[in-house]
């Protein structure tokens, strides 16, 4: 039980808050109008100004409004789908390609960062993935050898009796870690990329909603509640806060709420005895939890699904809290400073996006991995619009297909989560049993 109310506000925003801003006066002839100011938008426009085009961004609301400056900081360039399921998909030369380009995306944000000085207390510090039952650990140590043997990347399967040199919980069977995957802080990664964009020259247009685009020959006109302008090309990156200006779009995402709590200041100390290496977390559950310390290494954050009932935050904190509590007991009557949510995109493959609709791009579909996806798909467009012959990806291809809704909503949503959560129940229930026949024969040997 919380003892008292968090701040609704994220804790990011406490070092960079969402500012008003807009460059003087809209241009009315240029060459790109990029929608939405967040990494997809940003990194799109630092790479097109550099490539000598005049551009615009548009943005509906102050700067650092989206997801950019709420999520979890993770690094971690996840492909929903596992392998089996891309391979099915795709077939197995598409499914390659798409793991390679997530290790050089990876790789491309880490050098991006050091290259351009950013200031966003990024640290490569890997993270580790519990695993609820002892299949689930084989398969984690058997995926980590894998990655390890055919990428090179340092990767290691964590057996149980090792867990708490990374994690003080008991609640995992085994895990693996990687050290590809880092922590940054989302909202100063953001300020950082305004802070170049604005260098090279991009005019940003905030609190300045794109209503519609009508595409014309050679030039279209983007309708803004301040007016109307042409450019020869348009890039909407508007992800999980697509609104009705975009209803082809809005119609093919399915936006989803993701909710993360901050605890109250617990310490150095007391959070490295929780997180010895100050990893970033997560584990095998389907639901997806995402924790980790703080940059400061103060306090811990906790991220999973935003389960609102009958549209109660309290509701959302208390199970966030819940289950933070079941990783770390001891956390039983901190307080929690911060409870925020925001909007991840989903599309119905779950991979990210390049694609163009008649004249417009689009840089979409991050499903909760942007930290990685949204930089590098947002310079691969630029290169795209720019007519680079290295802007080849395998996340260029078709857009992503209708998602069926009723009244507008994804009425399966409910479904699959009922379907997730059960399936969490029921290895649960597994790894308790594996606990306790584990306890019983330590007792039975004490007792021999
Ligand atoms: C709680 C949470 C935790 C997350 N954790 C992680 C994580 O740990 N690691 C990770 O990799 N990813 C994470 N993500 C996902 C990541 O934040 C996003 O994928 C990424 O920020 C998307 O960037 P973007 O530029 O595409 O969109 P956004 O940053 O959302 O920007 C889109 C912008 O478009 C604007 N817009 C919308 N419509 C219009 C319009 N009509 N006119 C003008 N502007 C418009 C919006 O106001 C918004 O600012 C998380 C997301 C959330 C919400």
């Amino acid at each position: 039980m919380l003892k008292t109310r968090p701040k609704d506000t994220p804790y990011w925003w406490e070092a960079a808050q969402p500012f008003r801003y807009s460059s003087d006066e809209i241009d009315s002839n240029f060459d790109v109008a990029i929608v939405g100011a967040g990494y997809a938008g940003l990194c799109a426009a630092l790479y097109l100004a550099r490539a000598g085009r005049k551009v615009q961004l548009f943005e509906r609301e102050k700067l650092g409004f989206g997801a950019s400056s709420r999520n979890g900081g993770f690094t971690s360039g996840n492909i929903r789908p596992d392998n089996k399921s891309l391979i099915r998909k795709f077939g197995i030369e598409r499914a390659k390609k798409i793991a390679a380009e997530g290790h050089q995306a990876r790789r491309y944000l880490i050098d991006f960062i050091a290259q351009e000085k950013i200031n966003a207390d990024f640290q490569l510090v890997g993270r580790f993935c519990g695993a609820m039952t002892r299949a689930e650990y084989d398969e984690l140590a058997r995926s980590a050898e894998l990655l390890e043997r055919e990428e090179g990347i340092e990767s290691y399967g964590v057996p149980s009796n090792e867990v708490h040199r990374h994690i003080a919980t008991d609640i995992y069977a085994g895990g693996s870690v990687r050290m590809d995957i880092g922590g940054l802080h989302p909202a100063k990664f953001h300020a950082e990329l305004i802070r170049l964009v604005l260098a090279e020259g991009v005019k940003i247009h905030g609190e300045c909603r794109v209503e519609r685009v009508v595409q014309g020959s050679d030039k279209h006109t983007i309708i803004t509640e301040k007016g109307s302008v042409f450019a020869r090309d348009v890039l909407v990156c508007t992800n999980g806060y697509t609104d009705h200006s975009d209803r082809w779009l809005r119609q093919r995402l399915v936006p989803l709420r993701s909710r993360i709590i901050a605890t109250e200041e617990l310490g150095e100390e007391r959070v490295k005895s929780l997180v010895p290496g100050l990893k970033m977390l997560t584990d095998t559950r389907a639901m997806s939890y995402y924790f980790r310390p703080s940059p400061d290494g103060k306090r811990i954050l906790f991220g999973g699904r935003d389960v609102t009932s009958k549209g109660d935050p309290a509701y959302a904190t208390e199970r966030n809290f819940t289950e933070l509590c079941h990783v770390f007991p001891e956390l039983q009557g901190v307080n929690i400073s911060h409870s925020w949510f925001g909007y991840v995109a989903m599309n119905r493959d779950m991979v990210p996006r390049i694609f163009k609709r008649g004249a417009i791009h689009y840089a979409t579909g991050f499903c909760g991995s942007g930290v990685v996806w949204a930089p590098w798909i947002g310079m691969k467009v630029a290169q795209k619009i720019t007519g680079m012959p290295e802007s080849e990806s395998c996340f260029d291809f078709r857009p992503p297909r209708l998602v069926p809704t009723w009244r507008g909503k994804a009425w399966f949503m409910p479904v699959v989560f009922a379907n997730l959560a059960r399936k969490d129940r029921k290895v649960e229930a597994a790894a308790a049993k594996e606990r306790l026949l584990e306890k019983s024969a330590n007792f039975q040997n004490v007792e021999k």
